[in-house]
């Protein structure tokens, strides 16, 4: 069997294909799959995570492929979204989908009004045929072309969603009330629509106001680089009103043309995955998640894996609560099924069965385990991550009871500064702690500060699951304090070595694989797996290395304590001889 081999696997592949990749035969291929629950024939796909097992399973370690054409970072940034989205499928399966549109723009311009007002308006023209129900999307129906609205407007849940990965919207409304003009949130919006490289449309609301005042608003659009086409620029700008629904028509029409230039695809008939556009508990039906399409046609019965949920679509409901068996490119749908609550903006993709299912979430945890391990940022860990100089500022996300507390706070975190060591406030601002807020933290590895508010019930599930910090004080001058003390301490972190145990080496032995293997007998303290192992012989010190596996009868141990045996191996250090000293060690910060 091949040892330590990597194998690149592309999203999606057929039984034949991985076997050529594994150079083994499509037989022990299809034999493993079977071990997994997975009855395959030799032309079927299977997707990366299954293909992963089985190469894991049969010696290799299994990466993801990226093309050539889209391996620059950049050049990846530059595609446009259904391209970055549909992956693999080939150009002949992809087929024309709908539209799916996010609104954005700055408070109280009408987002909401706007999102309600095309709902209504088509529930009214009898076309939806009853009463849309709120599940995060919904879609209407312009003169026979479909419009997918995600229906929780705002920047702030388009980049949460952003930064779990989610490639949803393909074209941004941004709303700009006509009374009211280009406003900071405006161009934050904008800023956040163009990083995700969407076509924007501006709806010009509140049109039925007294002191609208379109011509100035088209100007400030100009000035943001927003130019609109009837002054030779290239921006739509849709007069509208969310109140007197004047210019609905017109906007769904400019998205619409939009949507035609822009070549929005995907593959019908391809594998299914999509994006969790919402997930809910709900008492009488459980775990109700809304899904959104992106590629092939999602059924009942089909086994949906979404981070480290899972489980079989029981049913499916499109925006109108209706049940309906299927759900093709673009369509949002809910379905009751999955085991826990899935992440908004979490990717989801269909498996072949359960059991693969499971095996990709328990895999998930464990790496998600690990990653946590990685990126936790508290405080107190924010020195670890300036002494390995991966912190330079220490991201904030603010919240208050008062502008009147907000402003002292910000003004004073902001005075913080050791030698270009300093606070960056991502975002301050009055209200509870919301999940909002802890998706932009999430994504941009920074801690949650409240002051004399609480993390409402779902922000503090979701800070758990990504293990985001958040403190709360109340009282101004401790919240300062804290965060003065880790901008310090991130500038001379001491670190001592503290020696925990002692092990003589009684024997080595040479075991395949696992290279050279002391058999020791602790003779000090404690020694730990997770622990630094300095080697002496005589008084001479000939290594400082980690330990690389701890074993007391074949069996992994996290300790061995005084007058055991046990087996240690180090890592890059194979010279161990009998009667070398192993003293183990940790680190601990100087207070
Ligand atoms: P959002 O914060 O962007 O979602 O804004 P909302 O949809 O909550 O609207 C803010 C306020 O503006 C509400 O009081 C709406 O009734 C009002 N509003 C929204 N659109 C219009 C409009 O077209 N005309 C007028 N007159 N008022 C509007």
């Amino acid at each position: 069997m091949p040892d330590n081999k990597t194998v690149e696997l592309p999203g999606f592949l057929t039984v034949r294909e991985l076997s050529e990749l594994l150079e083994a035969s499509p037989i022990d291929v299809i034999k493993e799959l079977m071990k997994n629950g997975i009855i395959a024939n030799i032309n079927q796909q299977i997707d990366f995570d299954t293909a992963a097992i089985v190469a894991e399973e049969m010696g290799f370690t299994a990466h993801a492929f990226v093309p050539e054409e889209i391996e620059d970072e950049e050049e990846l940034e530059a595609l446009p979204e259904w391209r970055k989205v549909i992956g693999d499928e080939s150009e002949d399966a992809l087929l024309p989908r709908s539209p799916v549109v996010t609104m954005l723009g700055h408070v109280d311009h009408g987002k909401t009004s706007l999102l309600d007002a095309i709902r209504n308006a088509d529930v009214q023209s009898g076309e939806a045929g009853g009463i849309t129900q709120h599940m995060g999307a919904y879609q209407v129906d312009h003169d026979g072309q479909i419009v997918t609205f995600l229906d929780t407007p705002g920047h702030e849940a388009f980049t949460a969603m952003r930064s779990r990965g989610a490639r949803a919207t393909d074209i941004a409304v941004l709303v700009v009330a006509a009374d009211d003009g280009v406003m900071p949130q405006t161009r934050e919006a904008l800023d956040h629509a163009r990083a995700a490289k969407v076509p924007i449309v501006v709806a010009l609301n509140k049109i039925d106001r007294n002191n609208a005042n379109p011509e100035l608003v088209k100007k400030q659009l100009d000035e943001v680089g927003l130019t609109p086409d009837e002054w030779g620029g290239s921006t739509m700008v849709i007069p509208v009103s969310a109140i007197t629904q004047e210019g609905l028509d017109d906007l769904l029409e400019a998205i619409v043309l939009i949507s035609e230039d822009t070549d929005i695809r995907a593959n019908p008939d391809g594998q299914v995955f999509g994006t969790v556009i919402e997930g809910v508990i709900n008492r009488s039906r459980g775990v109700l998640a809304t899904l959104l399409v992106q590629n092939g046609t999602l059924k009942t019965g089909q086994v949906v894996v979404s981070g480290t949920s899972c489980g079989k679509i029981r049913a499916m409901f499109d925006y109108r609560g209706t049940a309906i068996s299927e759900a093709p490119p673009s369509v949002p749908v809910q379905i009751m099924g999955l085991d826990t609550v899935p992440v908004a903006g979490e990717p989801f993709k269909v498996v072949v069965n359960e059991k693969t299912a499971r095996a990709i979430v328990e895999e998930r945890a464990i790496a998600a385990k690990q990653q946590v391990k990685r990126e936790t940022f508290t405080l107190d860990e924010i020195f670890a991550r300036f002494q390995a100089g991966e912190a330079q500022t220490l991201n904030l996300v603010i919240k208050a009871d008062a502008q009147g507390s907000l402003e002292p706070i910000v003004n004073s975190l902001q005075a913080l500064d050791y030698g270009g060591l300093k606070v960056d406030i991502l975002r301050s601002d009055t209200g509870n702690i919301t999940e909002t807020d802890i998706m932009l933290a999430s994504a941009s590895d920074a801690i949650v500060l409240g002051f004399c508010v609480e993390p409402d019930p779902a922000a503090k599930r979701l800070a758990e699951n990504n293990d985001i910090t958040i403190r709360s004080y109340n009282i101004i001058y401790k919240l300062i304090e804290d965060v003065d003390k880790a901008l310090r301490g991130m500038l001379e972190p001491e670190f001592e070595q503290v020696t925990i145990g002692k092990a003589q080496v009684r024997a080595v032995f040479h075991i395949r694989r696992a290279g050279k293997i002391a058999g020791c007998y602790v003779t000090e303290g404690e020694i730990r797996r997770n622990a630094k192992a300095r080697v002496l012989r005589g008084d001479k010190v000939l290594t400082e290395t980690a330990v690389s596996s701890l074993k007391r009868f074949e069996q992994d141990v996290p300790e061995v304590r005084t007058g055991f045996e046990c087996g240690v191996g180090l890592e890059k250090w194979d010279n161990l001889k009998e009667d070398d000293i192993i003293e183990f060690f940790v680190l601990e910060q100087v207070s």
